[in-house]
């Protein structure tokens, strides 16, 4: 007979300095499965449930579907919305009959109103719900933000091992396996959770590069000994101010083995701590470099407005810095739906004047005026082009494009991640064929448009993704903290 397991989750990684709420319409419009649909909605995709469902019959486990939803990347979540999961979970695991175990994929850097440890506090409840001997194993995202009140209910904890994010159904495979070893052994792995004192950005931590790269072999080998049930060096996700941010180590099996692989771990992260440190160039010194250059396209990547980390996408410093540097052949975007409804209203071929832009925050900078030839404007929806979420439906809403002379700017209505070219190409901008081209992301762009770019500049604009962490306004760590503290000692 298999084993009877019940499945469900949540996915949110929260900005908790953007303004952006995430209620349940977010969750709705993103990612939002209940019964049946958790199954065949997964069924065969790269997700983690998608992995469960692969790994199932070999584990011989038969999947119990609760509910699954996840929202884009953006501020603090409703509590409404947890409020809903939890309710669903409890009444599913309540009418399931007899279970044998919960395998929950989760995200671990959620923060709700009112609960800023909002992963840990939907683990405890369902701990609370199931008693404490069935087996609960748990997935989360390389960004999480792990604390002890999250690593204690859950037997087991996943994360993902790639950034870009490659490898969500492989995880959930091992979810399936370990969760069907708990089971037939009736035993609980021994834990060990490393918290190190240290903040590392997306743009420094893609694992093809180093110091990640290093990192993640050397995982891989601890992950090898037999004593060793599954491992895990987490990121972490800087921009939340919660006092579990930081990067974790997590390792799982005998106890001894666990103990030294943790060590291990911790200590290779720990001895690179320096290498995390990102480049960066301010915005005017950034257009005048890529001017210099004389070759295109350049791409000027703007982490701090990074629309993946939850940044809104309207940020103005590098369009300002474009339009004072007099720039030519350049090409950006910006999230302002009041501006492209307004260029879209003067039409095609005809001059469009107006302040675009620094709508949401006043870190993102001041509404900037531009003034060109309306060359587009039409609403735009495609399904992704590229390396990256290949398929997934994007929709921008109505753009207008506007001809500076020197800048092209794409008006948006809705956020336009950056993880494709169709995003430029469909308002009007070939990327290949401009000299200077904006990206509002942290490493995404290089998978999209390395191969196409002359050369690439990190600029160091203020937002609420910054790569400069110095930037960033923490009220809620315990000092010291690396790079903040730079002599910060571990352990
Ligand atoms: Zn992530």
């Amino acid at each position: 007979m298999p084993k009877r397991v019940l499945v469900g989750g949540i996915w949110h990684e929260t900005n908790s300095f953007s303004p952006v709420k995430t209620d349940l319409d977010a969750f709705r419009r993103y990612l939002y499965l209940e019964g049946e649909a958790v199954i065949s909605g997964s069924r065969g995709t790269n997700t983690e449930i998608g992995g469960m469902i692969a790994a199932a019959p070999d584990a011989g486990l038969e999947l119990i579907p609760s509910i699954y939803i996840g929202a884009a990347p953006s501020g603090m979540v409703s509590r409404e919305v947890i409020d809903l999961l939890l309710a669903r979970l409890k009444a599913d695991i309540e009418t399931a009959g007899k279970l044998d175990g919960v395998l929950l994929a989760l995200h671990g850097a959620m923060v709700a109103e009112g609960i800023d440890q909002a992963d840990a506090h939907v683990v405890q409840a369902v701990r609370d719900i199931i008693g404490p001997d069935m087996p609960l194993v748990c997935t989360i995202d390389f960004h999480a933000n792990v604390e002890s009140a999250l690593v204690e209910p859950a037997d087991v904890l996943i994360a993902y091992k790639t950034l870009p994010h490659v490898d969500m159904g492989a995880r959930g495979e091992d979810a399936a396996r370990i969760i069907s070893k708990l089971i037939a052994s009736g035993k609980k792995p021994h834990k060990v959770f490393r918290k190190l004192p240290i903040i590392t950005v997306p743009q420094r931590q893609p694992t093809h590069e180093s110091p990640m790269r290093e990192i993640m072999a050397e995982l891989a080998e601890v992950e090898r000994d037999e004593g060793i049930l599954t491992a895990s060096v987490i990121g972490a996700f800087a921009y939340c101010d919660v006092p579990q941010l930081g990067m974790a180590i997590l390792a799982y099996g005998e106890k001894d083995d666990a103990e030294a692989a943790a060590g291990r771990l911790a200590d290779a992260v720990w001895s690179r701590r320096a290498q995390f440190k990102p480049d960066l160039v301010l915005p005017d010194e950034a257009v005048r470099r890529a001017i210099a250059a004389n070759a295109g396209p350049i791409f000027l990547v703007e982490p701090a407005d990074n629309i993946g980390g939850g940044a809104p996408g309207d940020g103005t410093h590098l369009l300002k810095a474009l339009l004072e540097g007099r720039a030519r052949e350049a090409a950006t975007v910006i999230w302002d739906p009041a501006a492209a409804k307004a260029a879209a209203a003067v039409g095609v071929g005809k001059r469009f004047k107006g302040k675009v832009g620094g709508n949401t925050l006043a870190l993102h900078g001041e509404p900037v005026e531009i003034e060109g030839t309306v060359t587009f404007a039409q609403a735009v929806s495609y399904r992704r082009d590229s390396t990256w979420m290949t398929g997934q439906p994007a929709d921008l809403g109505l753009v207008a494009t506007v001809d500076t002379g020197g800048v092209k700017v794409i008006l948006t209505s809705e956020r336009a991640i950056p993880f494709d070219t169709l995003h430029l190409r469909i308002p009007g901008v070939e990327p290949e064929k401009a000299k200077i081209v904006t990206a509002k992301c942290a490493s995404a762009w290089s998978g999209i448009f390395g191969k196409m770019a002359e050369g690439h500049v990190y600029v160091d604009t203020p937002g609420v993704c910054s790569s400069n962490v110095e930037r960033m306004p923490y009220t809620r760590l315990e000092r010291p903290f690396y790079p903040l503290d730079p002599d910060t000692q571990y352990p």
